[in-house]
């Protein structure tokens, strides 16, 4: 058997793991079923507008951000947050409403009540909780910081970042720092405290792009990558072999390797495993990830009364809006919109509104237009609009999502050199999905050497 690995799956989290391998001198073979690789990090650019149809910022709290864009020698067109982002806005009481962000200005912020900011404080005093049984995000910060802080702040985060709901995902999976301040200090608060002063990092995110959009990443990637692409190649079954797997790509034939990496979506996984490891195919297919719509839209600038000094909007879900939350995306990084022109994204649907993701086109630039109207004054005709439904958006890591990624990423403890990557494993930003598949492409490699080992002992010893 000559080729070393193959990859299923042309995403981020696919091409990564490739390039790691590549870097290693392995002989690799990526197999994506679209005619582009990329994923769902897709940029257009059209009439002078940059519009984001998938994800927008890369996350630079998490090293492998940064340093794949140094290693891809992207630093150069690399762009932070610009200097007009000033704010985060929540909706409340239908206008929007700067976050405060850090506790004082949290206890004068005019979207919570005075009994709801006096209960922020409880998180103090009040008792650790005993049982490590696992909790939902909304459970866990009722709890410690009552229960409207919880609707009205951390729901709306919630519904931003994973398109998800406070009160299904789990907060071990998705804000482990958290539990763990509580579990060390007693108290939340008083442990961001302590990790401040200790210099530790918190929970947090400082965003970055790049001047062509985030598919500039997986455009480097798959240019390093070259001919060890196939696109329009859909993998159909993954069958072991004699010294290795057999992938089987229906009429356009198949393909063997030592090793192979399983990085499409979660659903994709359930089927190519079923067959393979049904543990695992199983607990693939319970990662559920509901349907979302993203609405783009340019106008000219007067058209907007809002300053759009900030990175957008989240709502509550009590708020009744139709949107989960908005970015200002011309605010955000440069060369989003052209000159005199302003742009923004609306998000839609997710856990909190499947139904609405699925509506068609015209009746998602219906919605959005009429919410930028009312919360950002944007009058008239915009200049462009474009939506980009997602049938299936974000993975939703819900309560016991922790015990269904253990079963997925020890595969190769069942099946010697299988392996599997994605953004349903251990974090759904882009950061989160080039950081697993660095440790993947890693464990891979491990995995040939010990193999390529063995086997020149055995030849040796002949
Ligand atoms: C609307 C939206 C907004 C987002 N915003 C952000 C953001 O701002 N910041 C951030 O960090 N993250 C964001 N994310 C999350 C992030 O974009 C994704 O989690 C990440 O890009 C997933 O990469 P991936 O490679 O794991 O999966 P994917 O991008 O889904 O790639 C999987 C690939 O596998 C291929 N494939 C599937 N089946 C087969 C098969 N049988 N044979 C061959 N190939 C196959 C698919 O065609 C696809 O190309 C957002 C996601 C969405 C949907």
């Amino acid at each position: 058997m000559t080729r070393d690995a193959v990859v299923i799956g042309g995403g981020v989290s696919g091409l990564a793991a490739a390039h790691g391998l590549a870097s290693r001198g392995h002989k690799v073979t990526l197999l994506e079923r679209q005619t582009h690789t990329g994923g769902s990090a897709i940029t257009e650019r059209l009439g002078g507008f940059l519009m984001e149809h998938g994800p927008s910022t890369m996350n630079a709290h998490i090293p492998a951000a940064g340093q794949i864009s140094s290693e891809l020698g992207l630093d150069a067109q690399r762009c932070d947050l610009g200097v007009g982002v000033r704010n985060r806005y929540l909706v409340s009481a239908g206008k929007l409403s700067a976050i405060s962000t850090g506790p004082l200005g949290m206890l004068t912020a005019s979207y919570l009540s005075p009994m709801a900011k006096l209960r922020i404080l409880a998180d103090f005093l009040l008792p650790q909780r005993s049982g490590g049984k696992d909790e939902t995000v909304m459970d866990f910060c009722s709890r410690r910081f009552g229960k409207e802080f919880a609707e009205r702040i951390i729901d709306p985060m919630v519904a931003g970042i994973y398109g998800g709901r406070a009160s299904a995902l789990s907060v071990s999976a998705i804000f482990p720092k958290l539990v763990a301040l509580e579990e060390k200090y007693g108290s939340v608060s008083l442990g961001a405290m302590h990790a401040r002063r200790e210099g530790g990092k918190m929970p947090g995110s400082r965003l970055f792009s790049w001047r062509d959009g985030i598919a500039a990443l997986p455009r480097a990637l798959a240019l390093g990558l070259g001919n060890r692409i196939r696109t329009g190649a859909t993998v159909r079954r993954i069958s072991p072999c004699h010294g290795g797997f057999t992938i089987d790509l229906g009429p356009q034939g198949r393909l063997q390797a030592k090793s192979v990496i399983v990085a499409t979506q979660a659903h994709v996984a359930a089927q190519l495993l079923a067959g393979l490891d049904p543990q695992a195919a199983t607990a693939a297919g319970r990662i559920h990830a509901p349907p979302m719509a993203v609405v783009f839209l340019g106008y000219p600038r007067r058209q907007v009364a809002h300053s759009l000094d900030g990175l957008g909007f989240l709502t509550a879900e009590a708020e009744n809006r139709k949107l989960i939350g908005a970015q200002f995306c011309s605010t955000m990084f440069p060369g989003r919109a052209p000159a005199g022109h302003v742009a923004v994204s609306a998000y839609i649907g997710g856990a909190r509104a499947p139904h609405m993701a699925r509506l068609p086109g015209p009746e998602l630039i219906r919605l959005a237009r009429s919410e930028f109207r009312d919360l950002i004054g944007a009058e008239g005709e915009p200049s462009i609009a474009r939506v980009r439904h997602w049938p299936l958006g974000l993975p939703q890591y819900e309560i016991g999502h922790q015990g269904l990624a253990e079963v997925l990423r020890t595969t190769a403890r069942r099946h010697e050199g299988l392996f599997l990557t994605g953004n349903y494993l251990a974090g759904p930003s882009v950061a989160n999905c080039l950081h697993l598949a660095q440790e993947t492409a890693l464990a891979v490699h491990g995995y040939l050497e010990g193999r390529n080992d063995i086997q020149f002992r055995r030849s040796a010893a002949r």
